[in-house]
Order: C-alpha cells, then sequence, then structure tokens
C-alpha cells in the first residue's frame, strides 16, 4: 500500500484565533514581579516596554484571542504549513511506529519565529511606536522580526549573541537586507554591555546578555523605543498556536492521534506552539499524549534547573518570574544551537513541567547532530540543531517501539531549517564536534544569585 507523505490545508484554513492556555493552566501561574521592588508588576511597569495590547494578551484568560486580519495576511506567505508523515524514516529505522512532522522551516526566514514577530510589530504600529529593540541568539529570532519590522515600517536594532553573530554571518546580512541595526553582544552601547565586558573581555555573550542589552536600550529611550522578545512570555507562546491548531487538523486529515508530541525547548515558544493545542485535549478533552519538552544537556533549565523566581536577564533589570532556571548569571557553553541558550523556560511550560502535565527530556550536542543527519538521509531537509533535539527524541521514541513491537504515533514540531549552520555540520562530520560536560560548578555558582523574593 501507498503511504501518504504530506498532509496541507487550504489558505482559507491559517486559523483565526490563538489559543490562550492560561484559560486551562492546572495550577495558576505565579505573579511576575517588579526586578526591584520585588512586588507583582504593574501594567504601568511593562508599559515602559511592551504595547498595552501585548499585555492585555499577557495577562488575559480568554481561552481564543482573535488574530487580526493583516497578521493572517501575513501568514498567508507560508501558513498553513504542510505536516509530513516521515515514511522514509520509519522504513529506515524499521520501526513500526508512525513519525509525523509539523515543518516550520518553510517561513520566509526559516523557522517559526515570524509567527509571533508578525503579530508583534503589527500590535507595536498599531500603538504608535515607532522603533524597536531586540535580542537574539543564532540569528533566527532577529531575522523574523527585521523582516517584519520591513513589513510594518519600523525601525529595528538587535543585539545578536557574540558567539553567534561569528559563527552565522549571514544570519546577520539577513537582518540587514530587512533594514535592521545588528550589534554583537555583549556591546560597548550599553552600560550593562561595557560592564560585562570590563569583566570578561573575551564573554561569547548569551541570550539573557543580549536582553539585558536589548531592554536598557528601550528601558532608557524616553519612549521613543519599544521591546520585543522573541520567546518566553506567554503573548510570544500563545502567537505560536497557530502551529499545533493547524497540526490538530492535519492528524485528522491523517485518520491519526498523537500517542507523543514531542518539541525542542530553549524559552519555550516552538515547544508551545505545537504542543498546547493538544495539552489542551489532555486538559479538556480526555486525550492522553505524552508531551515531551527536549533541551540540550549543557544548559538543562527544565530538567535540572530549580522551579523558582529568577529574573528574566542577566543583568537583573527584566521582571522575575517564577520558572526553572539555572540563574540568570550562568553563560552557557557554546553549543550550536544557539536558540536553546538560555538559562531559563517560559513560566507556563515551567508549571506544566512541574505538575506532572508536560515531561522533560536532556539531549547530547553528537546525538543531536547524529540524528539531525539521519533525519536529512530519509526525509531530505536539513533540520536546524536546535530542532534536532526533537527529532532525537522522536528517533529513541521509535526505536524503542521497534523493540516493543508497539504501533504508537510520535509527532514532533521542525522549528526550523539549518541552511545556515552549516559550520556546525562541517564540524560533526570532521568529528571536531564535542559534547559539552554538564556544567555544574557554573551553574552552582549562578544559583547563588536568585533574587531573595518573599512570598
Ligand atoms: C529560536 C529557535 C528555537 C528555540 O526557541 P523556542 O522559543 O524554545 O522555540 C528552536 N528552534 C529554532 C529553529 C529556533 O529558531
Amino acid at each position: 500500500m501507498s503511504e501518504q507523505y504530506k498532509f496541507m490545508l487550504e489558505e482559507k484554513k491559517i486559523p483565526k484565533a490563538w489559543y490562550n492556555i492560561n484559560a486551562d493552566m492546572p495550577v495558576p501561574p505565579a505573579p511576575v514581579l517588579h526586578p526591584g521592588t520585588m512586588q507583582p508588576v504593574t501594567p504601568d511597569f511593562l508599559s515602559v516596554l511592551f504595547p498595552m495590547s501585548l499585555i492585555m494578551q499577557e495577562i488575559s484568560q480568554e481561552r481564543w484571542i482573535e488574530i487580526p486580519e493583516p497578521v493572517r495576511e501575513i501568514y498567508k506567505l507560508w501558513r498553513p504549513t504542510p505536516m509530513y508523515r516521515a515514511v522514509r524514516l520509519e522504513k529506515a529505522l524499521g520501526t513500526p511506529a508512525h513519525i509525523y512532522y509539523k515543518y516550520e522551516g518553510v517561513s520566509p526566514v526559516g523557522s517559526h519565529k515570524p509567527n509571533t514577530a508578525v503579530p508583534q510589530a503589527f500590535f507595536n504600529k498599531e500603538a504608535g511606536t515607532k522603533a524597536l529593540t531586540t535580542e537574539t541568539g543564532a540569528g533566527q529570532w532577529g531575522s523574523a522580526l527585521a523582516m517584519a519590522c520591513n513589513f510594518f515600517g519600523l525601525d529595528l536594532e538587535i543585539y545578536m549573541v557574540k558567539v553567534s553573530y561569528h559563527q552565522k554571518p549571514y544570519r546577520r546580512v539577513i537582518m540587514e537586507n530587512f533594514g535592521a541595526q545588528v550589534y554583537a553582544s555583549p556591546s560597548d552601547r550599553t552600560q550593562f554591555g561595557k560592564k560585562v565586558l570590563a569583566e570578561h573581555p573575551d564573554s561569547p555573550g548569551s541570550l539573557g546578555i543580549a536582553i539585558s542589552e536589548a531592554v536598557e536600550v528601550a528601558a532608557t529611550s524616553g519612549g521613543s523605543k519599544k521591546y520585543s522578545l522573541g520567546s518566553v512570555l506567554g503573548h510570544v507562546l500563545m502567537h505560536q498556536t497557530v502551529i499545533g491548531i493547524e497540526a490538530l487538523e492535519q492528524m485528522e486529515m491523517a485518520g491519526e492521534y498523537p500517542d507523543i508530541v514531542i518539541g525542542c525547548a530553549g524559552g519555550g515558544s516552538n515547544f508551545a506552539g505545537f504542543a498546547y493545542p493538544f495539552v489542551h485535549q489532555n486538559l479538556t478533552n480526555g486525550k492522553k499524549a505524552r508531551i515531551i519538552a527536549v533541551e540540550p544537556a549543557s544548559c538543562p533549565s527544565l530538567t535540572k534547573g530549580k522551579y523558582t523566581f529568577d529574573y528574566g536577564d542577566a543583568a537583573a533589570m527584566a521582571p522575575i518570574v517564577k520558572m526553572h532556571t539555572l540563574g540568570h548569571t550562568f553563560i552557557p557553553p557554546g553549543i550550536h544551537a544557539g536558540g536553546l541558550r538560555y538559562h531559563g523556560m517560559a513560566p507556563s511550560v515551567s508549571a506544566l513541567v512541574d505538575h506532572g502535565d508536560v515531561e522533560a527530556q536532556a539531549v547530547n550536542q553528537l546525538e543531536t547532530f547524529e540524528a539531525a543527519v539521519r533525519f536529512s538521509r530519509s526525509e531530505g531537509i536539513i533540520p536546524a540543531p536546535e530542532s534536532a533535539h526533537a527529532i532525537r527524541v522522536a528517533i529513541n521514541e521509535a526505536l524503542k517501539c521497534k523493540q516493543t513491537g508497539e504501533k504508537k504515533v510520535i509527532a514532533f514540531n521542525l522549528s526550523g531549517h539549518g541552511h545556515f549552520d552549516m559550520m556546525a555540520f562541517e564540524q560533526y562530520h570532521h568529528g571536531r564536534l564535542t559534547d559539552f560536560e554538564y556544567p555544574a560548578a557554573e551553574i552552582n555558582e549562578a544559583m547563588t544569585h536568585l533574587p531573595k523574593v518573599v512570598v
């Protein structure tokens, strides 16, 4: 029998509303605290950085939030995205399992990130914002926001983690093509960047440091610039749920429902975007899919971090949230999955892991690249090193099915392609890529700098 390989939705099937998991959280979220007073933040404080419409989305308890028509119009450039059944990978593994993946690498910049970049630029434009600041790790977020700002006529200043700025120079050029200004972080353009450089002239940078720089520029701009974040926050995760809403419908087309749902997790946005609509089914519709978030073993916030209050950024200027954290001063090793090098995790993902609704696993760099190469040899797509973390666990689960003979349905999110990660793949093929030891000493040290919150 010949199998169907891909499941496509018509353009009119682009979702009309985002799914807001706040409405269904089994445990109420902890309050977001002001970094100075350590008291719950007011919308006023947040409005220095964000337009009120996004702040209202952040705290909304409505289950469905309408997607504005101008945003759906731009979504049409790449949405709905395809869902594939990895028939050739199943055969290569010799597994009775069925493996499905949702492919977000078909967006113009090659990842899921534009799903939130476009609405963030839209809501800022609507609120009268003229310019945005942001950080970027591997450059995926920066290129997505640069594209979105260009569509809406907003200026954009980007702080790019230094190690990626040098490893992935072409991502910077993409951002510049869209008219953005890109600086390697730590930079000498901010007080915090100067402080880091004075203490560690060779600092490779980190997402936490780059966030601090972008936040500082917006917060000290006298209102002329707002700040935009590519992950972690509730509204960002919510914008990404177009992925899982489409995937639910595509699984229905395939006539199957996943037993296992998998996504890689850096700040948690592509994981949540893909998985939350399935979590919704678990929480409210009697479904029992296992939901797995996968992180790098060298930056294991969910599997080894503490579920506690910590700052969102390295400089302790961003709000304090309750999340799984390795300590805001922790600088993760320079693995190639730059988008997964963040000390914390989205509060809702953290709460769901803590409550047992979501499982977390950590995988090493070498086994991740092995999975990436194996996947491309069957499916033809070269995955981003970040996405390959999800592939690793999907393959592990499929191989378990081979042992037990179980015919499980496994679905994962392929968050982006790896066309700008060729240096990493080259190093892998030449045996020059290594695993990083779990950086226990650095993490233990960082954990001594947690804010002393009294709740
Ligand atoms: C940024 C990025 C990630 C990690 O970010 P999340 O917010 O955890 O999704 C994963 N995959 C790709 C391709 C990315 O660009």
